[in-house]
């Protein structure tokens, strides 16, 4: 069997577990396969060992990869995403299903235009916090999500999923970053008047997935341990 769809399925069964020990089952946690620098013959052995849900960060990437694999793939944008790319990517990519990294109205308002002007379903978001308390680019603080998730909801071509977080500026995390993320959806729940099922929690990568499953995470955004080492340095990944 080829190397990234038998590293693939013992990502699955990992996660499966966790979710088992969590007291869940495995349908319950989405595994997203992070395909970023990673070339499309890659990608296909993992789509053909019968995965369908992969997430890239770069525009032009994402845009470059999506038209050459099969159009059931259900695409997550998990970068940085800037208003002025917001266009070419739901132009460029018809089955992106979830952009994972909403963290200002601005883009929110962005995502919900692009939506209306092409006509195509509404798009799934999460909202992208910074749970870890240093200053970043990405991520609104924890005392904002409230009013960010507010206004995610008031736009009509968003489907709000949950809460997303990367953990540290450097990429690992930490289990106070996955309780803050936690902390947050209760407050979201009890101010907006939400059941825990109608705010999933994205977090949790390669080195932590397990745990990040065991406290409470439904969707998990796992590049290397699938696919191999990047060809660079994590910190150049924003
Ligand atoms: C690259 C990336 C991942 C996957 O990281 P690994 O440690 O390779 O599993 C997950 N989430 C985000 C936002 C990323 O940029």
């Amino acid at each position: 069997m080829a190397a990234a769809a038998a590293s693939f399925r013992s990502v699955l069964q990992q996660a499966q577990q966790a979710a088992e020990r969590s007291g869940r089952s495995a349908p319950q946690i989405r595994l997203v396969a992070v395909s970023k620098t990673k070339p499309i013959s890659v990608i296909r052995e993992v789509y053909d060992a019968g995965h369908r849900c992969f997430g890239e960060n770069y525009v032009q990437e994402l845009i470059e990869k999506a038209p050459q694999l099969p159009d059931d793939i259900e695409w997550h944008f998990i970068g940085n995403l800037q208003s002025n790319k917001v266009k070419p990517l739901l132009g460029g990519v018809p089955n992106l299903a979830y952009v994972e990294t909403v963290d200002d109205e601005k883009i929110a308002n962005h995502l919900d235009g692009a939506v209306a002007n092409i006509g195509r379903k509404p798009l799934k978001v999460f909202v992208q916090v910074n749970t870890s308390g240093e200053t970043s680019k990405s991520g609104v603080e924890p005392a904002g999500c409230v009013d960010l998730v507010k206004h995610v909801r008031s736009c009509p071509n968003l489907e709000f999923c949950g809460l997303m977080t990367i953990g540290m500026p450097d990429y690992t995390a930490t289990p106070e970053n996955f309780k803050t993320l936690s902390d947050c959806r209760s407050q979201v729940c009890k101010e907006l008047g939400m059941s825990e099922e109608q705010c999933e929690l994205s977090m949790g990568m390669s080195s932590d997935f397990e745990l990040a499953i065991e406290m409470g995470s439904t969707n998990v955004r796992v590049g290397s341990s699938i696919f191999g080492a990047r060809e660079y340095p994590k910190k150049e990944a924003q």
